[in-house]
């Protein structure tokens, strides 16, 4: 069976026309939202972010799909999302999110309810056949939508490679569940998410993507473009090839095509619409820029290395140079994936099961992927530092922005 996506170009800077192009393109919301549906439209809004920042989703994007939803006359619409870390604090709350973005403006225009998802209240869902959950809690406005619309940003991610339609349900879960999810390896998180809550039609804005760390303005990339369909992993794989990445290393696509006897590759995906290869970009690699920011670690990649292990590894090392052991890993080589070339370094650590045969490895660490703080202490125990002190300090980190929330959410 062959998944339609459509491609659609942005003229003129007419948003909202491109954005029409894409849904009918795609086959439209006919079949899919009636009179009696509840729709649930979740853009990203991550973090609060100026409008073309490739980092969130644009509101003009989210306004022109809420303009042809409402054409449907469903029972109830709501655009709904909750900043990153789960919970909101000042700087970084999800009102400010939709405020930077126009999405509070849009849904003012269109008389339709902004729904804050970190202060919903939550149920907890059973994950059938999950393989880091079994149950996990879900926002409830998601769970008593008929249908909920995907509607991301085309970027990259630092712990995923990309971040598209299937991450962007990350949204749906409350700050205890988002912390869990990196803690148990996040791309197997987000298809057992997906397994539980799956998004019933996507849309992405690739007006302005981001590469590399979404740092802005550097990392904006113009694209011009809307991306749309009726299955999600479909719409994602597009994304990816897109931004010139492989949709198969990244691994929650992989896995998720897995679930439903697929691969994550365009063979059996209609494009229809603007040619994918005239508009296929290779966007900086989030590891790429990390790499040229952490030159003291030497990186060992077999073709196997996916995101699991790689994302794991980067959050590891990023919270022990920024506990002050920058230096301590000088001559530290880390390996990933199913390498075979050899290693001058004396400090190896080989990092997941696909790694586990690496030759004179120092240590080697099973997982699949292996959990950031095992990461974390294989590599202090090979680099002379104290695992502890970094774990406690990543924790305590982690702790005063649960509090400064906490405190901002009683006032
Ligand atoms: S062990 Fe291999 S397949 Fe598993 S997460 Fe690591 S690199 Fe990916």
């Amino acid at each position: 069976m062959s998944h339609r996506v459509s491609i659609a170009q942005v003229s003129a800077g007419d948003t909202e026309a491109a954005v029409r192009e894409a849904i009918n393109l795609a086959g439209g919301f006919e079949s899919l939202i009636g009179s009696g549906t509840r729709v649930l439209i979740k853009p990203n809004q991550c973090k609060p972010c100026p409008r073309h920042s490739g980092f969130v989703t644009d509101g003009a994007v989210v306004e022109a799909v809420t303009r042809v939803v409402l054409e449907r006359n469903p029972a109830s619409v709501i655009i709904g999302d909750g900043a990153i870390a789960g919970w909101d604090f000042e700087g970084f709350s999800t009102q400010e999110a939709f405020d930077a973005s126009g999405v509070t403006e849009a849904a003012r225009r269109l008389d339709v309810e902004l729904r804050n998802l970190n202060a919903d209240a939550v149920e907890e869902v059973r994950v059938p056949g999950g393989t880091v959950f079994d149950t996990i809690c879900i926002a409830k406005t998601a769970l008593e939508s008929d249908v909920i619309i995907s509607v991301p940003v085309l970027k990259m991610g630092i712990r995923t490679h990309v971040s598209l339609s299937l991450k962007n349900m990350k949204g749906v879960m409350p700050g205890g569940e988002k912390r869990k999810s990196h803690r148990v390896g996040l791309d197997m998180a987000i298809a057992d998410l997906c397994t539980a809550v799956k998004p019933h039609y996507a849309i992405i804005d690739a007006t302005t993507g981001s590469e590399g760390m979404g740092d802005y303005p550097q990392d904006a990339r113009e694209m011009g473009l809307i991306v749309a369909g009726r299955d999600p992993l479909s719409v994602d794989i597009v994304g990816s090839s897109l931004m010139g990445v492989n949709p198969h290393e990244v691994l929650h696509l992989r896995n998720i095509a897995a679930r439903d006897n697929r691969v994550a590759a365009l063979d059996d995906i209609d494009i229809v619409g603007e040619r994918l290869q005239d508009h296929r970009q290779t966007f900086t690699r989030p590891f790429d820029v990390f790499r040229s920011r952490y030159p003291e670690v030497t990186m060992i990649q077999g073709e196997s290395a996916c995101s699991g292990c790689m994302n794991e590894l980067i959050s590891a090392i990023i919270y022990m140079k920024r506990a002050g052991y920058g230096d301590s890993m000088r001559g530290l080589a880390v390996v990933l994936g199913n390498a075979t070339e050899p290693a001058s370094s004396r400090r190896i650590v080989a990092i997941g099961t696909c790694a586990a045969g690496f030759p004179g490895a120092t240590v080697s660490l099973p997982g699949c992927p292996p959990k950031e703080a095992d990461i974390l202490r294989g590599i202090a125990s090979v680099c002379n530092i104290e695992a502890e002190a970094v774990i406690n300090a990543m924790e305590s980190t982690r702790r005063q922005i649960w509090d400064a929330a906490n405190d901002l959410m009683s006032r």
